[in-house]
């Protein structure tokens, strides 16, 4: 078995959000370290708050301290922690925080895997970073690969001192996360793809997006229903059946994620199954 083939067998077994077949009843912690995001995705709203249930929202956003803290009290509490990931509540490459952070997990925790996500808009830039830290898995939501179809889910984007606006927005966002992808797999990490799957915008594309990330490097793919809120709220969310027919399309290309829930940026324990989040952020405000 080649090397990558067992590196995505052991992941399989060992990260609940890599898991290819059976999930594994392990859990994941997520930081909220990172306030502030690069470009404008019209299904997003990012939110501080206690009660929705998506991603996007933190109770609170942490420094790079409280979440090495959270961290150290999440494994007292959540014996079958194997993961650390960063989502948000804003883009995780935008700022240093979610990197600063993985670097002090790292050294009290090296066993723990690492794990971001981003939109991938700053990817290529600090893909080597990433490397460097230990990351262990990827995952870049890329919603399509032509500049006419990604206009109508990104708004906008913020890159290097600029704001770019409409197809131009988008034929940057898609070329820097082709780069970013084959950069970072050239690095040797694990890359799921992320697709928010968009009736009426992005539904009949899925399995070129699907071939075209194959080949770019990603190892697998995760089909994320729309929920229709901010810019898109008049949109459909996918139905069932359109999701698995989507997935099914995608599988001819790429392996294919199917256990997504759909988490917050805070949140903490089997995804799915068990929530630690409010025991302990009692316990962080009892420190603060
Ligand atoms: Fe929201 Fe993430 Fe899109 Fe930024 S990249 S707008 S945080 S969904
Ligand atoms: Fe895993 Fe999906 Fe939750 Fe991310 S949102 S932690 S991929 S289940």
């Amino acid at each position: 078995m080649k090397e990558r083939e067992r590196q995505l067998e052991y992941l399989s077994q060992n990260h609940p959000c890599f898991a290819l077949y059976k999930r594994p009843n392990l859990a994941r912690i997520h930081l909220p370290v990172c306030p502030s995001c690069n470009i404008i995705c019209k299904y997003c709203i990012r939110s501080i708050n206690d009660n929705d249930e998506r991603p996007g929202v933190a109770k609170r956003i942490l420094s790079p301290k409280q979440a090495l803290d959270i961290v150290h009290k999440a494994v007292k509490i959540c014996d079958n922690l194997r993961v650390v990931g960063i989502a948000g509540p804003g883009d995780t490459l935008a700022t240093d925080h979610a990197i600063e952070t993985f670097r002090l997990v790292k050294k009290d925790f090296p066993n723990l895997l690492l794990c971001l996500s981003t939109n991938g808009l700053l990817l290529e830039e600090r893909a080597e970073e990433l490397a460097q830290i230990g990351l262990n898995t990827l995952t870049v939501t890329v919603n399509g690969i032509y500049p006419e179809i990604v206009r109508q889910i990104c708004g906008g984007i913020r890159y290097q001192g600029r704001r770019y606006l409409e197809e131009e927005a988008a034929q940057i966002l898609i070329n820097k996360q082709k780069e970013g992808i084959q950069k970072a797999a050239l690095l040797g990490l694990i890359i799921k793809v992320n697709i928010v799957l968009i009736p009426g915008i992005n539904d009949k594309h899925i399995a070129e997006v699907a071939e075209a990330v194959k080949s770019w490097g990603a190892h697998m793919i995760n089909i994320i229903p729309l929920i229709p809120q901010y810019q898109l709220k008049d949109y459909d969310a996918p139905g069932c059946e359109q999701l698995a027919d989507a997935r099914k399309e995608a599988e001819k290309h790429i392996k294919v994620f199917r256990h997504c829930q759909h988490c917050r940026a805070d949140a903490v324990g089997i995804p799915g199954i068990s929530e630690y989040r409010q025991e302990l952020y009692e316990l962080l405000e009892g420190d603060d």
